[in-house]
């Protein structure tokens, strides 16, 4: 099995700041040291999900969902342990090197070799003479040679093994030939996928060719565009096309323009508007939404001035708002796309058209000319955005897109609250009303109380109790807490949240994070732990001397004998009244 290396983990770990990696999916608002907000994974009304961002964990109070980041990942997105942590690690820039597998790491050295390889080809062809005529396209197109060059821009010529004669003899395994998306079947082997193709190649955030997006140029080819399959380095959903370039914009300006097209992207950083990205290959996702998320709160829709632009920002916005992120739709014209625009208006117009962008609501009002429908159609359309308001977490985005509902369409506050309640009831599972049991109460004994303080204690107080709880490790009993102790005073795991997750069970991992949620510092962890030691060490022999008491009581109704069991009664307080003494001195030496 793949694993990855603790250090990895860790460090990936760190980066992901869990507060903000969860503030993407849950509204989360600050009480005392921890965060607050409505769980995800159980319905409720008033939140009970929190996040301590010191220990790296969450915890419901509701129904015990809880752990770590990843594990918040795995049961959020329904992935392993190790894909959670290759997500963040990508979304992160962290390369994620799984050990004990070293052909998966020549699989990605190998396909990054690959792509670029492929660059340096189709670049150089776009500057050959058989790429002199995609070359006068791209310029007539009103790209200029540095906008071609900072990019990378190439071209595919009308060959099956161009790319494939390239790499051959480079020791590249078939493995990596076939994984790479850019070759497909022949009679006699791999041939060449991107043939007569502008080819713009796809970068990750370091700045590595990942995949490529292939323009048909003077070829009969029905697909105008076609782009690299995913593939272990291109995950379509996580991609902008030029995030490498712009994404220090995007921060500094606080708002992305999104674009459809790499022609379009171009343009707009050609002329001068840099906060730009532009999905590559795929429609925009949730996962588009989280990943932008990242570096801006404010995204302006620049889609193509069509049928279909129109419906895909739509639907982006629609994916933004429910990632808590402001959607503004730009009016582009009739027809044209935001590259036709730019050459055609210039930047100016393209800056208005920008800054008179309007909200994704106000704008979908406007366009479907929603006040002038007959009734049917109103109501219809006002249940298909109830629909879309349903889905989003956070509350004021809600309130504020009802409001404007309300006024637009003058409709009673109080009618679109209760038509929304009734569509989300209908959207809910019925199995998410009710909180699965939580298991917090598992240990209830007086010597299960004591270890579960322990442990708690060891990890406000680690320093001060360290030894004194590596000394009388064998008094905790329950294997859960065993672990979990052990784990902590192992130097390996420098965070609660890495403990938890060297429980694969998640019952177990669950139980432990609500007992580790729990951070009360003790003022004096010594004496604490002493106590919970002495209560552990003392409930054996209680449990004797109850028993022995028992005896006494019988053999005296029955007129016996009782003098063996006074003196081993006499001998087990002795032992009692010993133990305090022996935990005190332990703690000396
Ligand atoms: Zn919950």
């Amino acid at each position: 099995m793949a694993r990855i290396s603790q250090e990895t983990i860790d460090r990936i770990r760190h980066a992901a700041d869990i507060l903000d990696v969860i503030s993407q999916y849950v509204n989360l608002k600050k009480r005392g040291r921890n965060y607050f907000g409505l769980c995800p994974f159980h319905h409720e009304r008033t939140p009970s999900f929190s996040v301590a961002p010191e220990k790296e964990i969450y915890h419901c109070f509701g129904c015990g969902a809880g752990g770590s980041v990843f594990n918040f990942l795995m049961e959020h997105e329904n992935l392993s342990f190790v894909e959670s942590i290759q997500q963040l690690g990508r979304r992160y820039g962290i390369e994620v090197e799984l050990t004990g597998d070293s052909g998966t790491k020549r699989l990605f050295t190998q396909l990054y070799e690959i792509h670029e390889m492929a660059t340096n080809l189709y670049y150089k062809n776009l500057f050959s003479d058989r790429g002199k005529a995609a070359l006068e396209y791209l310029i007539n197109r009103g790209l200029s040679e540095k906008t071609i060059k900072t990019f990378r821009v190439g071209f595919a010529h009308e060959s099956w093994d161009n790319l494939t004669e390239t790499v051959r003899g480079e020791g590249f395994s078939r493995e990596s030939i076939e994984k790479s998306g850019l070759f497909g079947k022949g009679k006699q082997g791999p041939v060449d996928r991107f043939r007569s193709r502008i080819m713009f190649p796809i970068m990750n955030r370091s700045n590595k060719v990942i995949a490529f997006g292939g323009r048909a140029f003077e070829s009969d080819d029905p697909a105008k565009y076609m782009n690299s399959p995913e593939t272990p380095l291109y995950h379509k959903s996580e991609v902008f096309y030029g995030y490498h370039k712009t994404a220090p914009d995007v921060r500094n300006e606080n708002s992305a323009v999104l674009v459809e097209g790499y022609m379009d992207f171009l343009q707009m950083v050609q002329g001068g508007i840099q906060n730009v990205l532009a999905v590559s290959g795929t429609a925009f996702t949730d996962r588009h939404a989280l990943q932008i998320g990242k570096i801006t709160q404010k995204v302006y829709l620049m889609y193509d001035g069509d049928e279909a632009g129109k419906k895909a920002a739509l639907r982006a916005g629609y994916s933004l708002l429910k990632n808590s992120i402001e959607a503004l739709v730009v009016n582009v014209p009739e027809n044209l796309d935001p590259d036709d625009w730019m050459r055609k208006d210039g930047v100016e117009v393209v800056r208005e058209g920008i800054s008179g962008a309007l909200p994704l609501l106000k704008h979908h009002l406007q366009v479907t000319d929603a006040k002038n429908l007959p009734a049917v159609e109103r109501s219809n359309f006002v249940k298909e955005i109830l629909t879309e308001i349903a889905e989003i977490r956070d509350g004021i985005i809600r309130d504020d897109l009802l409001q404007t509902l309300a006024n637009d369409l003058k409709i009673n506050d109080q009618e679109l609250i209760r038509q929304l309640k009734e569509v989300a009831s209908r959207k809910r599972l019925p199995t998410q009303d009710e909180p699965p049991s939580t298991q917090t109460s598992l240990f209830t004994t007086v010597a299960q109380k004591a270890q579960v303080e322990i442990l708690t204690t060891l990890v406000t107080s680690f320093r001060e109790v360290k030894q004194l709880v590596n000394d009388h490790l064998d008094l905790i009993s329950e294997p859960l807490l065993n672990k979990a102790a052990s784990l902590l005073l192992n130097d390996n795991f420098d965070s609660t949240a890495a403990i938890l997750e060297q429980f694969d069970d998640k019952v177990e991992r669950e139980n432990l994070t609500s007992i580790l949620m729990d951070d009360k510092k003790a003022d004096d962890p010594q004496s604490v732990i002493q106590e919970c030691l002495i209560t552990l060490k003392s409930q054996p022999i209680k449990d004797k001397i109850e028993q022995a008491r028992l005896k006494m009581r019988e053999l005296e109704a029955a007129g016996q004998d009782a003098g063996d069991i006074i003196l081993e009664e006499r001998q087990l307080r002795k032992q009692l009244l010993s133990i305090s003494q022996n935990i005190g001195t332990d703690n000396q030496g």
